[in-house]
């Protein structure tokens, strides 16, 4: 069995942040006592003993079981607790966990989204009424060009807004699992009919996108409707946070139990101290160009439909170098 250093362990044995750690053959060699209170573990002690005989927490299982950087946003407390889990694999032991109480967090979130689907159902219907009565404005005279252009920015903002509107309400429909519906799907189906739809973007910005997709996957329980939806908006992320002529690139292949999406560009990228906060409602990171459009709001539906669907999501990326997004999904096993 590996040894954790010394040093590491002093450090986290006495803090209030829960931490766990294994090696590769998944047998504990650390874990401190704020770990063992919000996994819910009475035995006195774990050390040598294999994670899954003491922990019977479906994820933190999964998370572990691939030894790759990941962060998940995973239930754990009895109370309704929310922890962000980092994983990290450490060379020469194992794999190492921490995980940080978001429960706060999660709670504004919630907040933000029910203000939000008051606001949009209350500004819908007058936004409509706007965009009926612009509309009618060249219907009745001409135009100059100035009153021309302002038109058509009122326009442009009207629609900005709505999808705003729409996106909340789509969040506030995932989030309270409304799509229960379940069935066995094969994920390079989804990813083909999403590229098929964002073809024309991508040869519009004379990107190249280059698609491997393994043969014989293993198909995945899920709502085909929301997954594509997913892999969409990975997709124009891609193709918008890309320049013209550059490179987008899809992978779909299986590993333990999992199917694996990874969508890969060459574009902006997300400087590291911005990515923990991409995945939360309506933010945009700060080298987001203003005209490029968008909610902030995409990101979020697609970690709530990752979740929904028992799987996992996270990004690597380096500005000025591209962005990959990965995200893991469990196999339907009959
Ligand atoms: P938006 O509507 O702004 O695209 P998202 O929720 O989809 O909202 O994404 C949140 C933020 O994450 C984006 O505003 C952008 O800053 C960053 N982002 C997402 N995907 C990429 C990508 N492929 N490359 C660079 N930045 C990205």
């Amino acid at each position: 069995m590996a040894e954790t250093p010394q040093l590491i362990e002093q450090f986290f044995f006495y803090t209030n942040i829960p931490v766990i750690a294994v090696d590769s053959g998944q047998l504990i060699v650390f874990c401190n006592q704020a770990a063992m209170e919000i996994l819910a573990i009475s035995e006195p002690s774990v050390i040598g003993k294999t994670l899954a005989s003491v922990i019977d927490h479906r994820e933190i299982l999964a998370l572990f079981s691939i030894s790759q950087p990941q962060t998940a946003d995973i239930s754990l407390a009895n109370d309704g607790g929310v922890f962000t889990v980092y994983l990290s694999p450490l060379e020469g032991i194992g794999s190492v966990a921490i995980m940080i109480d978001r429960t706060h967090q999660h709670k504004v979130d919630a907040m933000k989204t029910n203000f939000m689907n008051t606001i949009a159902r209350d500004v819908r219907s007058p936004l409509t009424a706007i965009l009926g009565y612009v509309e009618l404005l060249e219907r009745i005279g001409t135009l100059n060009e100035q009153q021309h252009d302002f038109i058509g920015r009122i326009i442009f903002s009207v629609h900005s807004i709505t999808a705003m509107l729409t996106n909340a309400m789509e969040l506030e429909k995932i989030e309270a699992g409304m799509d229960a519906a379940r069935e066995a799907i094969s994920m390079e189906r989804i990813v083909s009919y999403a590229l098929e739809g964002l073809k024309k973007r991508i040869d519009g910005k004379q990107q190249t996108c280059e698609i491997v997709i393994d043969e014989g996957l293993p198909e995945i329980l899920g709502n085909p409707i929301r997954l594509r939806q997913l892999a969409t908006a990975l997709l124009e992320n891609a193709i918008k946070y890309t320049p013209e002529s550059g490179m987008i690139r899809v992978e779909v292949y299986s590993e333990s139990d999992f199917v694996i999406l990874m969508v890969s560009d060459n574009g902006i990228g997300i400087s590291a101290d911005e990515q923990p906060y991409i995945f939360e409602k309506f933010y945009r990171a700060s080298n987001v160009n203003d005209s490029s459009v968008g909610t902030g709001l995409g990101l979020s539906i697609v970690q709530s439909i990752v979740e929904q669907h028992d799987g996992r999501i996270w990004v690597e990326s380096q500005p000025n170098e591209g962005t990959t997004f990965t995200v893991m999904l469990p196999c339907y096993i009959q």
